[in-house]
């Protein structure tokens, strides 16, 4: 057995199981993750409107950097020479970084990724674009001033690495769902060349943190088992499920659990860009450890707040007349400031308004809603009753009531 899947072994514990759930801790240099459990975006380094001693007190153990966004601005030489990603934007605990492979290709397949277009269109900068796609790697327009830009494996490992990542995502080529299978099959045995370059460059430089793989292959249940086969045998510390899932929620759900049936027990499992509550309950179930998404902080920006609310699928819009003259808090049993010091008028009115303070309060309850639905979901696995967890949930139950916090 080689050293790097030894230590695969060694930095997760399993420490419950029920049916194919698990409940465990990731250890890494910057401390341990409690799973199952929901990341945070700090794409361009800070979770929406918060410092990170808030996401810290929220509970959350670790976030998700942007490799892209960060090589784009301020630049990872920078980053590093101010004492890397934790010491930059004072945050202790882990952080896990993607590759960059999925904003890259966000570019080349025409659906721009939204934090993309926030950051470059909105302020009148320019788009990015992709100007070749090759084994060695992609050429691209930067959207800040397009200069051209390059990154390939051995660029994201760089990036990853200067940045001082815990949990480094290998360079994938994330196919959107118009893909063909015969794009998609040849994406996915470039990835597969691309994860050996990863594997190579992080030996040549001795390279830290744990070396997540990322499986592709789309909604085809043969090249999905391929990959996950390929991926598992390779020497890594995790597993992340990439690419397109499908269009609806079953083939999500089916997507996963041609994926999971093909890994080992042992390795850690990310699911990339998954962030529903009915999602979440659903891929937990079926084995899955950490999520990251944009959702919780992406509504809040826009005035929504995640409430426990399926038939609304969990979403309440404060902007909607009806919230204008409500003293009631948006949740009587959510322990965040928003709840506890503030009504839906209140909050109503600043996102009407535009206030800076609506989306800061609105980020802070989302994300204590998160939080506690990934904690009442882990202490599910512990005492063995997930699935009557995930039914209270998924009926309308509040994550609050039974969260054991
Ligand atoms: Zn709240």
């Amino acid at each position: 057995m080689d050293p790097g899947r030894e230590l695969g072994v060694n930095s997760f514990e399993i420490g419950a199981r029920d049916g194919a759930a698990r409940a465990g801790v990731l250890h890494t240099a910057h401390g341990d993750v409690r799973t199952p459990a929901f990341v945070p975006l700090a794409s361009h380094a800070t979770v929406r409107g918060l410092q990170s001693s808030e996401v810290a007190a929220l509970g959350f153990e670790m976030v998700l950097g942007n490799t892209f966004h960060l090589f784009i601005r301020p630049g990872h030489e920078r980053i590093a020479k101010l004492g890397g990603l934790h010491e930059f934007m004072g945050w202790e605990r882990p952080i896990i970084t993607d590759s960059g492979g999925f904003q890259v290709f966000s570019m080349g397949h025409g659906g721009v990724a939204e934090e993309i277009k926030a950051s470059g269109g909105s302020r009148g900068q320019g788009h990015g674009s992709v100007l070749e796609i090759a084994e060695e790697g992609v050429r691209f327009r930067s959207y800040l001033g397009g200069e051209e830009k390059f990154m390939g494996p051995e660029t994201s490992m760089g990036i990853q690495q200067a940045l001082g990542s815990d949990v480094v995502l290998a360079f994938d080529e994330c196919t959107p769902f118009h893909a063909g299978r015969d794009y998609t099959a040849g994406a996915t045995e470039r990835t597969h060349r691309w994860l050996e370059r990863c594997l190579r460059w992080r030996e040549e430089n001795a390279a830290g943190g744990l070396f997540y793989g990322i499986v592709q292959g789309g909604t085809w249940e043969d090249l999905r088992s391929a990959s996950a086969q390929r991926v598992a045998g390779s020497s890594i510390d995790g597993i992340a499920v990439g690419g397109s899932l499908g269009q609806d929620k079953d083939q999500i759900r089916e997507v996963v659990g041609w994926t999971l049936r093909e890994l080992p027990e042992t390795l850690p499992r990310h699911l990339l860009g998954i962030g529903d509550v009915d999602d979440i309950v659903a891929a937990v179930a079926q084995g899955i450890d950490t999520f990251d998404c944009a959702t919780p902080t992406r509504l809040a920006r826009h005035g929504t707040a995640l409430v426990p609310d399926p038939g609304a699928r969990w979403r309440l819009d404060l902007k909607k007349p009806s919230e204008q003259d409500s003293a009631e808090p948006i949740a009587a049993d959510c322990p965040c400031p928003a709840c506890t010091d503030h009504t839906r008028a209140y909050i109503h009115y600043l996102a009407r308004a535009g206030e800076l303070t609506a989306v800061r309060l609105l980020v802070l309850h989302n994300l204590t809603f998160m939080h506690a639905l990934m904690e009442t979901l882990r202490a599910g696995v512990g005492s063995g009753n997930l699935e009557a967890r995930g039914e209270a949930i998924l009926a309308g139950d509040s994550p609050y009531d039974i969260c054991p916090d």
